[in-house]
């Protein structure tokens, strides 16, 4: 852990091991520190708030554009990093660190860009100030999908902002979390502005998180279970608190485009990271006039992908993070098929050529899948692409707003109308029209609905850790 500048142990000194998703072995441990831990960053936290608060917003990006060199100049290490406990590919792990020191890069330049404004008032005698100041310490829970950029995403703009940060990373991928506070610490961020806590138990890093009085403000990624519950201990102290939490993407395919095309993205995106990606698509509609090309174009994508560990650079698609994950999987194929769905491709655990010793599961391609289905609600976060088959254009939009979750959806469409209005219609935060990579440090990132609260990267990032003071002056 990294507490006020120190590399630290956890108060009772326990350690708890770290995994290889590929292999299944121990390739590390980690502090596993509990609520008396988490209240002692805070307080280094707390201390280090004034001191940083008053820094200029020029000597904030500073430190933050050497973290940015710094990330970049050790890229390959940490993707090897990353691949080993986390499972990506290597060539996805490398564009994580690079989409992890944009976040770095894009907040050094925004920190400079905190602008207020006057507004003109009714009264003669009367002028209207308005300037944003740092919310305070600010508490963060990362996820483990994607170990390197999520941290970034939240801590850039945090500082960049002026606030302190005490960080909770996920515990399978905490050696991830350690690399980046180890390019914080070279940056010259000084002590307590960020802290890292890890635990094998998040619960009391949590509830420390959502009680300690000096924590002014959460940012949360992970499930939507979890964000409602530390929302609702958040509100006791009315915290701010930003939500970014699980999505069921839709994935739309009409007819006015050519069927193959749309499965070529459709295989890249959806099997990125295996899967396990809040804006991964979770369902795709396709126009029943294209749909028997759509389905065995991706399914011919799909049986070329090669399942293994993230070193070898054959393998195409690593592993899931853990046994549960499958287990996950396997009910929602088995429902959907007890249902009547078809099984195009996959649909099983892969045990042979030594996979058996890691937590890998064939991609999947599922048709005829239906609205009694769980996979039609549930997140999957994994590799199985369920397709639905729709005839009336005018049907599909009603279907894809069909979700309690509002992260991302995708379009397929040449029609310049038909791509308004379901940019329009759609209610999701993020919409990719014939485009499967609609993110970016600069792009607002974030969901409706049971997806979340807030926005992360782009301007909107940081106005999450500012708040706003109003001056009304007699003059
Ligand atoms: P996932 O199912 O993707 O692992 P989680 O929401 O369980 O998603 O985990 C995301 C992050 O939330 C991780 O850092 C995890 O440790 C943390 N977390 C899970 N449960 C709690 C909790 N009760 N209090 C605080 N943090 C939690």
């Amino acid at each position: 852990m990294y507490i006020d500048g120190q590399w630290t142990d956890a108060r009772g000194g326990r350690r708890f091991d770290v995994t290889n998703p590929a292999t299944g072995e121990v390739i590390g441990s980690a502090p596993d520190g509990d609520g008396t831990d988490a209240a002692r960053a805070i307080d280094a936290a707390a201390r280090a708030l004034p001191a940083w608060a008053a820094t200029t917003a020029y000597a904030r990006a500073a430190i933050l554009h050497k973290a940015w060199q710094l990330m970049m100049a050790r890229k390959e290490a940490l993707a090897e990093l990353m691949t080993t406990e986390q499972g990506k590919p290597l060539k996805a792990a490398r564009n994580e660190v690079q989409y992890a020191a944009d976040f770095l890069q894009w907040f050094a330049e925004e920190a400079k860009r905190i602008y207020g404004e006057t507004i003109p008032s009714a009264r003669a005698d009367q002028r209207f100030l308005v300037a944003h100041q740092p919310v305070g310490v600010v508490a963060a829970i990362t996820p483990w999908n994607y170990p390197v950029s999520m941290i970034t995403r939240k801590l850039a703009p945090a500082l960049a902002a002026g606030c302190t940060v005490v960080l909770k990373p996920a515990e399978a991928t905490p050696l991830c979390a350690r690399a980046v506070f180890e390019v914080l610490h070279e940056a010259g961020l000084p002590a307590g502005v960020a802290n890292l806590v890890s635990a094998a138990d998040p619960r009391p890093i949590g509830e420390a998180f959502t009680t300690h009085p000096a924590v002014r403000k959460l940012t949360f990624t992970g499930s939507t279970a979890v964000g409602k519950q530390l929302a609702r201990e958040a509100a006791g102290d009315m915290k701010r608190v930003s939500m970014e939490l699980g999505g069921h993407a839709p994935f739309i395919v009409f007819d006015d485009v050519d069927p193959t095309h749309a499965a070529k993205g459709a295989a890249l995106v959806k099997f990125l990271n295996t899967g396990q990606a809040c804006i991964s698509p979770n369902r795709f509609l396709a126009h029943a006039r294209g749909a028997d090309t759509f389905v065995d174009t991706l399914a011919g994508r799909i049986r070329a992908m090669q399942a293994g560990n993230g070193m070898d650079p054959a393998t195409t698609i690593g592993p899931l993070i853990n046994e549960a994950a499958i287990a996950k999987i396997e009910a929602q194929v088995d429902d959907a098929l007890a249902k009547g769905a078809t099984l195009v491709c996959g649909g099983e655990r892969l045990r042979s050529n030594g996979l058996d010793r890691g937590c890998f599961y064939a991609p999947t391609l599922l048709d005829h899948v239906t609205p009694e289905m769980r996979i039609w609600r549930e997140e999957t976060f994994g590799p199985v692409a369920p397709v639905i088959r729709f005839s009336d254009a005018d049907d599909v939009l009603a279907m894809a707003n069909d979700t309690s979750y509002g992260l991302a959806a995708y379009v397929y469409t040449r029609d310049v109308g038909r791509a308004f209005r379901m940019f329009e219609g759609l209610h999701f935060g993020i919409i990719g029209i014939n485009d499967i990579n609609p993110t970016s440090a600069a792009a607002p990132f974030g969901g409706m609905k049971a997806s979340g609260l807030g926005r992360e990267g782009a301007r909107e990032g940081i106005m999450e850790y500012l708040e706003t003071k109003l001056g009304g002056w007699a003059v």
